[in-house]
């Protein structure tokens, strides 16, 4: 039988297994920029973004990849950004949302 399209799909589970993650990095960046723990992941970075505008980045879903330990492509996706600084001024817990994107760039190399 055919599958009606509604003109959305459902996203795939996804499991996080938090304790096989190397929170290393994660810990060091939290450490370097501890203001990024009071993220509330409301999307207002992702949704003024720039880049976004342009392409498929997502900077929400970056940096709570790399809070999670999960790092695997978060350097060529940051490379998108243009650090304009957008982000930062929409943030509602005034975070350095650029300096954020420079230190996890610097942190994870290319990974
Ligand atoms: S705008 Fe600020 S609080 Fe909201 S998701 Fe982005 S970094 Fe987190
Ligand atoms: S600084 Fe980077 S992440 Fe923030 S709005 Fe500009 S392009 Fe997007």
């Amino acid at each position: 039988m055919a599958v009606k399209n509604f003109g959305f799909s459902i996203s795939r589970p996804r499991t996080i297994d938090m304790d096989k993650n190397n929170l290393r990095k994660s810990n060091e960046i939290l450490r370097e920029l501890p203001e990024l723990q009071a993220c509330i992941g409301c999307g207002s970075c992702t949704a003024s973004c720039s880049a976004g505008l342009l392409t498929q980045f997502n900077f929400r879903k970056m940096h709570t990849l790399v809070r999670r330990g999960e790092y695997e492509g978060v350097y060529k996706e940051l490379s998108k950004c243009m650090l304009c600084g957008k982000c930062r001024m929409v943030c509602p817990r005034n975070i350095n949302t650029r300096k954020v994107v420079l230190l996890i760039k610097r942190t994870l190399g290319d990974f």
